[in-house]
């Protein structure tokens, strides 16, 4: 019989994890098949249930419902526990188990597209909010020096400093103090939703100051080069786009669903062509 997987979020019609789950299911010879859920804020109780009740084998979660299908799980990992998200459940014979896997594939992206290894780097993040607190803790368990957050509203940065425990690796501040440090960093990682389409014309930080061969990495996949991006390579930085993310946290997903790594290259041309359309 065909396995079901799915997302549950709202609005999901613009996803593009069943071109990616879909292609990889049919390449491995999975019999199973991966759909869109579109599920309203007060029914999240119900769709945990009806997964349950249906035999789902695993579902991804995405905005606004990551926070909130917690309380309807029978566990959670620990890194998923510390952000307090889950974006990936996996239905072990019954019992629904809660991950997070976008700090992890940022993380891992990161490290395999860029061909870097974290230890002993400065880096910045820029922006606090959902997709920043996830790349903190992901980042916070590598050897990483510095991983310093600069916020438009300082105290979000500061809690999350505090909710990381990261005192000691990290500082926090504003995006003007952020513009004076540039040139401190081996890696800037923007997760703000400033340069996404439709305001592509806006960027989250001046890069005066860049030093060329310095990562800068935005997590934005919409426009698939941010102007950020692009003064960025101007200025002799290696850059990196936001589809390595979206893919990566999508495999470990797979991975955790089936056992088996699927071929990222090929989800990330699929992707891209996808975007490019
Ligand atoms: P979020 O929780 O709403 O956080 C938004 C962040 O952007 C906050 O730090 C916010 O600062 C900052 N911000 C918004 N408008 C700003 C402005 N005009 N000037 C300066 N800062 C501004 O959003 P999110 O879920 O983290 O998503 C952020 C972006 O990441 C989106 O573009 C999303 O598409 C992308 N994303 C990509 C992936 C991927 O797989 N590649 C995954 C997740 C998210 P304040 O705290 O001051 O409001």
């Amino acid at each position: 019989m065909e396995s079901v997987y799915g997302l549950i979020g709202f609005p999901v019609g613009h996803s593009l994890s069943p071109l990616m789950h879909n292609d990889a299911f049919a390449r491995l010879g999975i019999p199973a098949r991966y759909h869109l859920f579109s599920v309203k804020r007060e029914q999240v109780g119900e769709a945990i249930a009806g997964v349950r009740a249906l035999g789902i084998a695993g579902v991804n979660v995405t905005i606004p419902h990551k926070m909130a299908v917690i309380p309807f799980l029978d566990d959670i990992d620990d890194h998923a526990r510390r952000i307090g998200a889950v974006n990936t459940i996996v239905n072990e014979n019954g019992r629904l188990v809660g991950y997070n896997t976008d700090g992890p594939g940022y993380v891992r992206a990161l490290e395999e597209e860029m061909e870097v290894a974290l230890d002993g780097k400065r880096i910045l993040l820029i922006g606090a909010g959902g997709g920043a607190r996830g790349i903190y803790f992901s980042l916070l368990s590598t050897a990483a020096e510095r991983i310093d957050i600069a916020n438009r509203t300082i105290e979000k940065a500061e809690q999350l400093v505090r909710s990381g425990e990261g005192e000691g690796r990290s500082a926090f501040f504003s995006l003007a103090e952020a513009e004076r440090r540039v040139a401190e960093y081996d890696i800037m990682i923007n997760t703000t939703s400033v340069g996404m389409h439709p305001k592509e014309d806006e960027q989250p930080l001046s890069l005066e100051g860049l030093r060329p061969g310095t990562i800068v990495s935005d997590i934005i996949y919409n426009p698939l080069e941010t102007k950020w991006l692009k003064e960025a390579k101007a200025r002799g930085a290696r850059v990196q786009n936001g589809v390595g993310m979206l893919v990566y946290q999508g495999a470990l997903a797979f991975e955790k669903w089936t056992g088996q790594w699927p071929d990222v290259k090929r989800m990330k041309q699929l992707v891209t062509a996808q975007l490019r359309r």
